[in-house]
């Protein structure tokens, strides 16, 4: 029987060992010098004035929605076809997420959605990234800037994926709302096992966010102070919400890896168009010309007579392991009871049922979405055994 393949597979080594065993023997193992040279490297290397590691990429939403204001009575705008931490975040913060539909192209907000959905009680746009596929970040910046909203990027995937700005190319994350947040699970491209990271162009906010992952400490202490004498105070409530130099350190061999990283996986996506394009009725990932994608996942579209879950039996048996497509926050049983909106107010498109008329293509995206296995070191044998595998079960 041959090896089975897995979906993703974080690409670890000796040089992580190496690393983490310097820390460990330097005696230092929480925050300290590793994670400020993790965030010193991070922001040079997504073009971010400031970067600040947190424990987790939920923890780098919540905090940066918090840093904010953002609290009860509030509302957050953003999409319900995400990992459910991106709406959680808002419940979090105490606030109500406002559900937007979803482009059927790129799979992220719509812009024009977006737009007839602000009140006077909207606080901030929360704008994912989808499986590293960026925002059309131009169009939404151009709906909330003349109405003072900020933008918070849920860049949790999109380490690595640019977007072109005017004729340049720009890496997600300087970032282009005025926060963007990234998450180092093993599912992503960079991995520290648990990590995440806050960057922003902003002196205050990045303080205020040092702050906030440190139980509100006041900022002169958490950067330092004076180590002899000094008494914590704590301007206001905050989590711990910390990396530690442990973490930081496998972060930073992970960073010096990324270009090829990036590259092999941008091969393994063209390599997978190529092969899948015969198959017919099955939708391969599209790049519009505004767009380079760090390719977190390669995600296609079955056609629509397919039985998803048919398809996933069968390529289970053949060893090859894949995943539904993006879920839906409004059909958690969590959002069942409401906290939550669409475009038609609370209750009046069937919203509480399990499904809403107004996030059609957020659901059609989830029903017929296919995540293939894609990560560093797939074999391009592998590979072609999951395209004639997929094609199989698609009675090809
Ligand atoms: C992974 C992910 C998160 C959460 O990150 P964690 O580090 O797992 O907490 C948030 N949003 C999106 C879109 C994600 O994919």
């Amino acid at each position: 029987m041959t090896q089975a393949v897995p979906v993703a597979r974080p690409w670890m080594g000796e040089e992580e060992v190496a690393a983490v065993q310097r820390v460990i023997l330097s005696g230092w193992v929480a925050q300290g010098p590793e994670v400020e040279a993790f965030e010193r490297e991070f922001a040079s290397w997504v073009g971010a004035a400031h970067a600040c590691a947190v424990g987790n990429g939920t923890a780098a939403l919540h905090l940066a929605l918090l840093a904010l204001d953002v609290g009860p009575g509030d509302e957050v705008v953003t999409v319900s076809h995400s990992f459910i931490a991106t709406a959680n975040a808002v419940r979090l913060a105490g606030a109500v997420p406002v559900f937007v539909d979803v482009d059927a192209g790129t799979g992220n907000i719509e812009p024009g959605e977006a737009a007839t959905v602000l009140t006077k009680r909207t606080k901030a746009i929360l704008a994912v990234h989808q499986i590293g596929v960026p925002c059309d970040m131009e169009a939404l910046l151009s709906i909330a800037e003349p109405r003072g909203i900020p933008i918070v990027e849920d860049a949790a995937c999109a380490i690595g994926s640019e977007i072109r700005i005017g004729n340049l190319w720009e890496r997600i994350g300087r970032p282009h709302g005025r926060i963007a947040c990234f998450s180092f699970h093993p599912r992503k491209l960079l991995t520290t096992g648990e990590g995440g990271m806050i960057t922003t162009a902003d002196d205050r906010l990045d303080a205020r966010l040092r702050s906030l992952r440190s139980h509100g400490v006041a900022t002169a202490i958490e950067s330092g102070g004076n180590a002899r004498t000094r008494q914590e105070r704590y301007q206001e409530v905050g989590l711990n919400a910390r990396l530690t130099d442990i973490q930081a350190a496998v972060g930073r061999v992970q960073l010096r890896r990324l270009e090829v990283v990036l590259a092999e996986r941008r091969r393994l996506a063209a390599r997978y168009n190529a092969l899948l394009n015969g198959i017919a009725g099955l939708e391969l990932p599209k790049e519009p010309d505004w767009l380079r994608s760090n390719v977190q996942s390669y995600c296609v579209r079955l056609p629509p007579d397919a039985e998803p879950r048919g398809v996933m039996e069968r390529l289970a048996e053949a060893g090859i392991a894949c995943r539904p497509g993006i879920a839906n926050a409004h059909r958690e049983p969590a959002y069942r009871s409401g906290g939550w909106r669409c475009a038609d107010g609370p209750g009046r498109c069937g919203c509480a049922s399990g499904s809403c008329a107004r996030l059609a293509t957020s659901e059609m995206l989830q029903d017929r979405g296919l995540i293939l296995p894609l990560f560093h070191g797939l074999s391009d044998d592998d590979q072609a055994r999951v395209v004639s595998a997929l094609a199989a079960a698609l009675g090809g």
